[in-house]
Formats: structure tokens, sequence, C-alpha cells
């Protein structure tokens, strides 16, 4: 199995156009696992691994966007200046794996990869991220509701490669929260990012449904209801969680029942709101 080892985005989609059943691998804690167990076989491996710009992120001061590459491992995104500017994303990059697997691990694997169940991406989907896309005929952008199209698929085409996402600094509490079977090295079975931006409350659920579940119709009727000066009382925060867990479509499957996920997904919601409003 030949490796390929650019050390450049454009010699990389040079690499993938001229190699097009070529696999990419970043931090390996996804691919080589289904290497390992034969459920791949790729032909040739592109390893972005020696590629600095995808390994770098940066704020843009007049947006107060973050671009964070795609090869930025977990262990930087969980602390520092990007877990003050990013809380929700540390937090769910926190839960991820052990510190090894958070060494190697990336967002651009959590989003090649694009479990239902990846740490990150209810938080992307919560923020409206953007990802960046890259290949030999240019580079394109799209919303993280465009991205992905269904459970483990994306829009990427077979001769692009993620360079990264644009996610808006926080401007309002966020947070992250997941359950799993014990506390720690555990894919989650329901997991939430609730997060207030421009003083509206969004939120989004992961492993309770095919791919990542953004809650619209809870976060428009909990935004009418506090803009039209209603109080947050124990009512309209059990209503908010029993609207949020509504909105889910869990599935009984090797790691969870659908009724214990929807449930799970209920206590979620309702700790995250309660967590947003004492803050
Ligand atoms: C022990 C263990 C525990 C884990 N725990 C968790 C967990 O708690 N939460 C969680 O979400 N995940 C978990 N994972 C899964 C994995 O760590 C994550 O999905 C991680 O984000 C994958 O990133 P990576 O860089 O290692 O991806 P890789 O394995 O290198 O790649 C994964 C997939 O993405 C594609 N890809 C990689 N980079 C790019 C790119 N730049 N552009 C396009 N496609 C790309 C690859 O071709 C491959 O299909 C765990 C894995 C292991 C082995």
């Amino acid at each position: 199995m030949p490796v390929h080892i650019p050390h450049s985005i454009t010699e990389a989609t040079q690499l993938l156009s001229d190699i097009p059943d070529a696999t990419l691998l970043n931090g390996g804690t996804d691919l080589m696992v289904e290497i390992n167990f034969n459920h791949r076989k790729p032909n040739n491996v592109i390893s972005l691994r020696g590629i600095n710009e995808l390994r770098s992120w940066s704020l843009d001061e007049t947006t107060q966007k973050i671009f964070i590459g795609s090869g930025v491992p977990y262990s930087e995104i969980e602390n520092g200046e990007l877990k003050r500017m990013l809380p929700a994303l540390a937090a769910a990059s926190r839960t991820v794996g052990s510190p090894q697997i958070r060494a190697a691990g990336t967002m651009g694997g959590n989003l090649g990869t694009c479990s239902p169940a990846g740490d990150t991406l209810p938080v992307l989907a919560a923020l409206d991220a953007e990802i960046h896309l890259a290949s030999v005929d240019g580079v394109r952008s799209m919303p993280f509701s465009e991205f992905v199209v269904g459970p483990k698929r994306n829009s990427k085409q077979a001769n692009e490669l993620i360079t990264g996402v644009s996610i808006p600094s926080a401007n309002g509490w966020q947070g992250y929260s997941k359950v799993g079977v014990r506390n720690a090295m555990v894919i989650s079975v329901a997991s939430a990012c609730l997060a207030i931006q421009n003083d509206s409350l969004r939120i989004a659920l992961g492993s309770v449904g095919p791919t990542i579940i953004r809650c619209s119709e809870t976060e428009n009727w909990w935004n009418n209801a506090i803009n039209s000066g209603s109080q947050v009382t124990d009512s309209l925060v059990e209503e908010f969680s029993r609207r949020v867990a509504s909105e889910a479509r869990p599935i009984d499957d090797h790691r969870s029942t659908a009724e214990y996920r929807r449930h799970a997904i209920s206590v979620l919601a309702k700790r995250l709101l309660q967590r947003s409003t004492q803050s």
C-alpha cells in the first residue's frame, strides 16, 4: 500500500487528482482501525500530516470567525486560546477518546468519517460552521447543514480534501455534553451542544438520529417565548427538554436503545439549558 506524503495543499490536491482511488489519512484514529479490521483496503494512501497549512488556526478580527485547519489535533482545540473562544468545541474535543487519540485525531477526520456520533459535529451544527474544501479545480465552502448528507455520508467530492472549518467566536454561553456507557473513552449514545449566539439559542444533537439534528422548531419556540417576555421557569425548562426529545429520531443499536437515547437527550438538553440560564 503506497503512502504519499505531500507537504502542501496544492501537492495533495494534485496527488488526489492523479490517483483518484487514493484514501486520505490524517491522525489515522478512524482509518487505521478500519484497515486493521479489514473493513477498508486502500490501494493508495495520501497522508496529510506533513502539511503545515492544515495544522494551524487563525482568528479573523473583522468577522470574529476562527478558521481551524482540518489537521489541528483535538489536544490543541481543547486548550488555550481556542478553548476561550470556542468553549463548546473545546468541551466536545475533551470528550474524544483518550489523550493519545486526542493528540493524533482531528476535526478533519471527524468530518471525513461523518458519523452521527462524531463529537465535534453537534457543535459545528449548532454554530452554523462553514466547511472549506480544496481540489485541483479550486476551493469551495459550504455550511455544515449542506456538508452532511446522510449517515456517514458527506458532500465532499472524491477529488476534494477538507482544508478546515470556520466557526464564529462565542459571544454567549455555550456547552457540550454527552452520555456513553461509561464516563471516559466512549463513543456517545446521546450528545448535545447548546449555544447562545447573538442572543439566540441554538441546539444540535448527536447519536440520536441518522445524522446530526438541529432542533430548529424548539429553537424558534424558545427564542419567541423569551423575546416576548416569558420568564425561565421550571415548567418552561421541562417543556424545552420535552420538545428537544421529540425532535430526536433515535434507533435501537448495539450501543443503546431508542427509548434510553430519547430519555438521555431530554436530560442533556435540560442540564445544558439550566447551566446557560445560571451563568
Ligand atoms: C480508541 C478510540 C476512541 C475514539 N473515541 C472517539 C470519541 O469519543 N468521539 C469521536 O467523535 N470519535 C472517536 N474516535 C474516532 C476518531 O478518533 C475521530 O473520528 C477522529 O476525529 C478521527 O480523526 P483522524 O484525524 O484520526 O481521522 P483519520 O482516521 O485520519 O480519517 C478519518 C476519515 O476521514 C477522512 N479524512 C481525514 N482527513 C481528511 C481531510 N482533511 N479531508 C477529507 N477527508 C479526510 C479519511 O480519509 C477517513 O475516511 C475514537 C477512535 C478510537 C480509535
